[in-house]
């Protein structure tokens, strides 16, 4: 570990934004920063598409601030780079001594060289030519190969410095956290709500989640690990807010006066209005679900009808058109999965109908509701309604 190495941060489609980027790039900044918060003293700066991260001093945790920017949305890829003084012979002597374990383990290499610094005396054919003659001498049992190297040593000339670096590694993609508006997450202890909150964090929006509990039916522990599937999604989101909302006696209120195949429906009804109640609070412009098209009976065509049929903000369901193993797959990716699969019980699995209706019409569920007190439930509910902050 160098303890000149900088991060250099390359931005995606921020850059595309026209007459928006410069929020965009402020934006995402401040979410670099906030990430770095705790892991040392660094300064953090934008050029040309690209975030600078400097450790400023000898304490700074650079595998940890590595992690922590591999996910903040808005960022296509990530490189760990030497800076040096902008000469040819700097930059060889800085490729020699930071990437000779690369060199070692290559049979091959090239060199492929940026020139942001437009006042540079070189080109980047030139620069790369030079660059390569020199490592190739110094190298000589790893031959220069420009088509199929196992090694790409990468140059770029900038501003202050000249940088060197091996092949970045993908980022998060997606735009920043908090460009892309705020929606309340509906959030179970199940595989597909962290990741289709994870899904619209990364297209930019700030995210704060609603969580159901039906105890005596569901547990201390059931609670627990949906705080906990939130907190891994802080490495992503940053903080969260979680609400937590008793849904004990809505649930039984449904199955004292409601015919067995509407249960979940009429559940989910509720879940949708409450969820509801608390975005507007918020000033939130959408609630976000897990909901996979086909996957249960309450997650047909028509049930989603009938789910949403109450309320008017929009959902989204990021998840609609994906495969189970598409969001196992992506739940292992994000770190979720592991959480996700202890063998909790949700409100969603208690008082379960033998035979739920699969093509309900919204008719007969509002018929069937009408036996509730919508209205006064919903208002007791959310007296017992509690929050917490998820800090990563
Ligand atoms: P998941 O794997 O996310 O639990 P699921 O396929 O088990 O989803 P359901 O239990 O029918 O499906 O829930 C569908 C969606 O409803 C979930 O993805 C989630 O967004 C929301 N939801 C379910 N249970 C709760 C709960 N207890 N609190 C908050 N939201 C919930
Ligand atoms: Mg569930």
């Amino acid at each position: 570990m160098k303890n000149n190495e900088t991060l250099l941060l390359k931005l995606g489609e921020v850059v595309l934004k026209g007459q928006n980027r410069r929020a965009f790039e402020d934006r995402l900044t401040a979410n670099v920063k906030r990430r770095l918060k705790g892991l040392g003293s660094f300064q953090i700066y934008i050029r040309q598409s690209t975030i600078y991260v400097e450790p400023v001093s000898e304490s700074c945790d650079m595998d940890a601030a590595w992690t922590a920017c591999g996910q903040v949305f808005g960022v296509v890829s990530v490189a760990r780079a030497v800076p040096c003084e902008k000469t040819v012979e700097a930059i060889v002597e800085t490729a020699k001594e930071y990437l000779s374990e690369a060199f070692a383990l290559a049979r091959s290499f090239k060199v492929e060289s940026k020139r942001a610094d437009k006042n540079f005396p070189m080109n980047s054919i030139q620069i790369s030519q030079a660059v390569g003659g020199d490592l190739a001498e110094a190298f000589p049992r790893v031959a220069v190969d420009v088509h199929n190297p196992d090694l790409t040593v990468f140059v770029e000339i900038r501003e202050k410095y000249a940088y060197v670096h091996a092949p970045a590694i993908p980022g998060a993609g997606g735009l920043p956290v908090g460009m892309g508006g705020h929606a309340i997450s509906l959030l179970s202890g199940g595989l597909d709500s962290p990741v289709s909150s994870w899904m619209m964090a990364r297209r930019g929006v700030e995210l704060e989640m609603v969580h159901f509990v039906s105890p005596p039916y569901t547990s201390q522990q059931a609670q627990d690990k949906v705080l906990e599937l939130a907190r891994l999604l802080t490495a992503w989101c940053g903080r969260l807010r979680v609400h937590i909302v008793p849904f004990t006696e809505i649930q039984e209120e449904i199955r004292r006066n409601c015919p067995e195949e509407f249960f979940t429906l009429i559940m989910r009804r509720f879940m949708m209005r409450i969820s509801e109640t608390i975005a507007k609070r918020a000033g939130a412009k959408a609630l976000i679900t897990g909901e996979s098209l086909g996957q249960v009976a309450s997650q047909t065509m028509a049930a989603l009808g009938v789910t949403e049929d109450g309320i008017t903000l929009p959902v989204l369901r990021p998840l609609i058109g994906m495969d189970k193993v598409e969001i196992i797959h992506m739940a292992q990716r994000i770190g979720t999965y592991e959480t996700s699969i202890l063998p909790y019980e949700d409100c969603c699995t208690v008082f379960t109908p033998r035979h739920p209706a699969t093509q309900p019409r919204a008719e007969d569920v509002r018929a069937a509701e009408a036996a509730l007190d919508v209205e006064k439930l919903i208002a007791k509910s959310l007296e017992g309604e509690q929050w917490v902050w998820v800090k990563p």
